[in-house]
């Protein structure tokens, strides 16, 4: 679960995060929306602390890491994170890139590491591309082989930033796909993303941010049919 109270952030004078309140419960999927520059990846950023806040707290599986004497590596290490660019080592292999953080941070032996690893690529579909080096993927195929990264690290929930906006469209569907096995499997998960259908069928809450505030949320079905702010039927007129 995430648990965030009256978050703010600031770049200089620039107050990007107006006092942010929302909980993500344990198996839940809350989709975030919002226009370019809202706050959208800088909330995700502040969950596991890639980004110091201001002021205001944030509790992950009830631990608090914005606590200046939390463990913030310990905690950030049981939250898995997905960016828009896969950011996988270029010059590993799939297996490699999957194995390093487990046997550098969770202090695996590669044996393990490797089977863990494997079970992962299985699961995105990847099997056949252990050996590859990530220039050879499609984009698709690197955005699942860096959700089955983050996998393997067992975190206990899932942050994507707009993890198919770099995608060609005909490659999109295959990363939804394993993304909403996450999410059927019961995977706590935070999606920054325009993909409207994905929030409707797999979201249990939609989030709209809007210039640093969360301007509405609520079921996406309910929000994405029938908006109750002027801001998000005029964000949803443009996107969907
Ligand atoms: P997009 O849809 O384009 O990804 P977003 O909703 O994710 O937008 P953020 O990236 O969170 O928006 O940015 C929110 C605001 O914070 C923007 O005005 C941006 O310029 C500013 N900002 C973000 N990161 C930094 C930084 N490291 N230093 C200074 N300003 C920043
Ligand atoms: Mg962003």
């Amino acid at each position: 679960a995430i648990d965030v109270q009256d978050l703010h952030k600031y770049f200089g004078d620039n107050e990007v995060l107006k006092g942010i309140d929302f909980h993500v419960a344990h198996g839940q999927v809350v989709c975030v929306i919002g226009p370019s520059g809202s706050g959208k990846s800088t909330l995700l950023r502040c969950v596991n602390m890639l980004e110091t806040p201001t002021s205001g707290r944030i509790f992950v599986e009830g631990a608090e890491i914005t606590d200046p004497d939390a463990d913030v590596d310990k905690l950030r290490a049981r939250i898995g994170m997905v960016f828009q660019q896969f950011n996988l080592f270029p010059h590993m292999t799939v297996l490699r890139n999957l194995t390093i953080a487990q046997e550098k941070v969770k202090g695996r032996k590669k044996d393990q590491a490797v089977e863990i690893a494997r079970a992962n690529l299985a699961k995105v579909g990847l099997s056949e591309k252990e050996s590859a080096y990530p220039a050879h993927l499609s984009g698709g195929q690197a955005q699942r082989v860096a959700i089955a990264r983050a996998l393997s690290m067992d975190p206990d929930m899932m942050l994507f930033d707009e993890p198919t906006s770099a995608l060609d469209p005909e490659l999109v569907g295959d990363v939804l796909a394993v993304m909403k096995d996450l999410a059927s499997e019961g995977m706590t998960m935070m999606v920054v993303t325009h993909e409207m259908g994905f929030a409707r069928e797999v979201g249990d809450n939609l989030v709209f941010m809007d210039d640093g505030v969360i301007m509405e949320e609520g079921d996406p079905r309910e929000v994405l049919a029938d908006p109750r702010h002027e801001r998000t039927r005029s964000f949803l007129s443009k996107v969907l």
